[in-house]
């Protein structure tokens, strides 16, 4: 059984094939496989992470004719609303995550510990002509008030999960595979993967 991921985002496809090759034995074993995605991103215009996980789906079902699965997630910072949300890849004006950060860092310069509540939110879609299905997983924690870590992408350096002391990019991938939005709604799109395989 084939499925495509619909991202581009390469540092979501190492996650997202591990985090599925864990809970799943036919991915494990190959009998089920991820495929890489080349066609067109459509533009997200959604107002949600469920819509725009969705639309990116659709678009590469299809383009493929493939069962095809999209994620979309981002930060939620409380004390912003929940921005940057899903504006969170181009959060600062361009697809650049260090300067996302550092407008993020430089937002909440002067907000105390207490208030310094956020989220990683993740939605992921499947798509497979008319059967669509959307699952949600929310990792909660607190914005560091500096980068911290190499490991990971986008905000991992400076989301410190609860629980934990460091930042999300000091944390080993397998680590952050146990606890993170991404395995939190890869969790729920298991047992409806399983299903069909
Ligand atoms: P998307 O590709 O439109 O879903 O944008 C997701 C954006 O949210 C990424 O570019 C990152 O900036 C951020 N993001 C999503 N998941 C993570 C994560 O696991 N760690 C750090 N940043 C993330």
């Amino acid at each position: 059984m084939r499925f495509v991921l619909a991202t581009h985002n390469q540092h979501k496809v190492v996650e997202l094939r591990q985090l599925l090759a864990d809970s799943l034995p036919a991915f494990a074993s190959g009998r089920a496989e991820l495929l890489a995605y080349d066609g067109l991103e459509p533009i997200e215009d959604g107002t949600t992470f469920a819509e725009n996980a969705l639309l990116k789906a659709r678009a590469a079902n299809a383009h493929t004719g493939v069962p095809a699965i999209a994620d979309d997630s981002g930060l939620a910072v409380e004390i912003l609303g929940g921005s940057p949300g899903i504006f969170s890849a181009r959060w600062s004006g361009q697809k650049d995550d260090a300067a996302n950060r550092l407008l993020v860092l430089a937002q909440m310069r002067d907000v105390r510990a207490e208030h310094r509540a956020a989220s990683f939110v993740c939605t992921m879609a499947l798509v497979d002509g008319e059967d669509e299905v959307t699952c949600t997983g929310i990792w909660l924690g607190s914005l560091a008030t500096e980068v911290r870590g190499a490991n990971g992408f986008g905000y991992d350096p400076i989301f410190i999960p609860d629980g934990f002391e460091t930042t999300a990019a000091e944390m080993e991938p397998s680590v952050k595979n146990q606890f993170s939005h991404r395995a939190l709604a890869v969790e729920q799109l298991v047992s409806v993967l399983a299903s069909r395989l």
